[in-house]
């Protein structure tokens, strides 16, 4: 009888049904489509946190780590995301209303119509999924496991089959995981790298072409500027534009901070 149980694997996010879906995505393809565009032979830059570069040719998949039900879970928000990152890459286009603010020459840009817990739900699930994943690409991606099941309970009790229910409920979310959350997203085109990494002590980084996504447990590890620009509960959502030369700075920074990060031995 042990033995079914060991067998069959059990669904991480809902863990109750079985865990049948084939090619899960960690970081949902719309945000990596640009990895791979402009370079021929296709291909985009993976940095592991050693700095050593390696050539990526596609956003791996996992089988078997979630069911059909939380998958399409999964995609509804996805969906919505998808639409809200288009139109923040192109505002005159917007249906959704944004405003853009300058403080202490940073553009920031308040997503002033879209419930702030939408983007908790979507951020944690992009950071909950690559501290699960076992692909070797998330490797050196690992939260505290007590944080990681917080998350998923978050995860697992607000999102909806139904991208109606989705927008409805996400009105009476209560209860967010409160860790710091500092979206930035580059003013121009770029060619950027991938990568996913522990990036100090209670520090994450998520980092894509388009976007980079800071997450901290602890106060005291939060840098001051991504506190400033960051987020905080029961606010508009804030996205951080970063100006060409930043997004650079911020590039080399995050080549930097894995070179000197070492993860110490748990
Ligand atoms: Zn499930």
């Amino acid at each position: 009888m042990t033995n079914k149980k060991e067998i069959i694997q059990n669904c991480n996010l809902c863990k109750t049904r079985i865990a049948d879906k084939l090619n899960s995505h960690i970081i949902p393809k719309f945000m990596c489509k640009r990895l791979f565009e402009d370079a021929n032979p296709r291909h985009s830059i993976q940095v592991s946190k050693d700095g050593i570069r390696t050539k990526l040719q596609d956003i791996p998949k996992e089988n078997h780590i979630f069911c059909s039900w939380c998958e399409k879970r999964l995609e509804k928000l996805e969906t919505y995301f998808s639409k809200v990152f288009t139109e923040v890459n192109s505002l005159q286009n917007a249906r959704r209303k944004y405003k853009l603010e300058n403080i202490q020459n940073q553009e920031i840009l308040h997503c002033e119509e879209i419930s702030p817990s939408l983007f908790y739900l979507f951020l944690y699930s992009l950071i909950w999924r690559c501290s699960i994943s076992k692909d070797l690409l998330y490797d050196t991606f690992s939260i505290e496991s007590h944080i990681e099941e917080e998350i998923r309970v978050f995860l697992n009790n607000n999102l909806q089959e139904l991208h109606s229910d989705l927008l409805e409920h996400s009105k009476k979310i209560e209860n967010v995981p409160n860790y710091y959350l500092c979206l930035i997203k580059p003013k121009y085109k770029t060619r950027g790298i991938f990568s996913a990494y522990n990036s100090g002590p209670n520090s994450y980084a998520i980092y894509t072409v388009d976007y980079a996504l800071f997450f901290y447990t602890n106060e005291k590890d939060c840098p001051i500027a991504h506190k400033l620009f960051g987020n905080s509960m029961n606010e508009t959502f804030k996205i951080v534009i970063g100006s060409d030369e930043s997004w650079k700075k911020l590039n080399n920074l995050v080549v930097q901070n894995m070179l000197d990060y070492k993860k110490p031995l748990a």
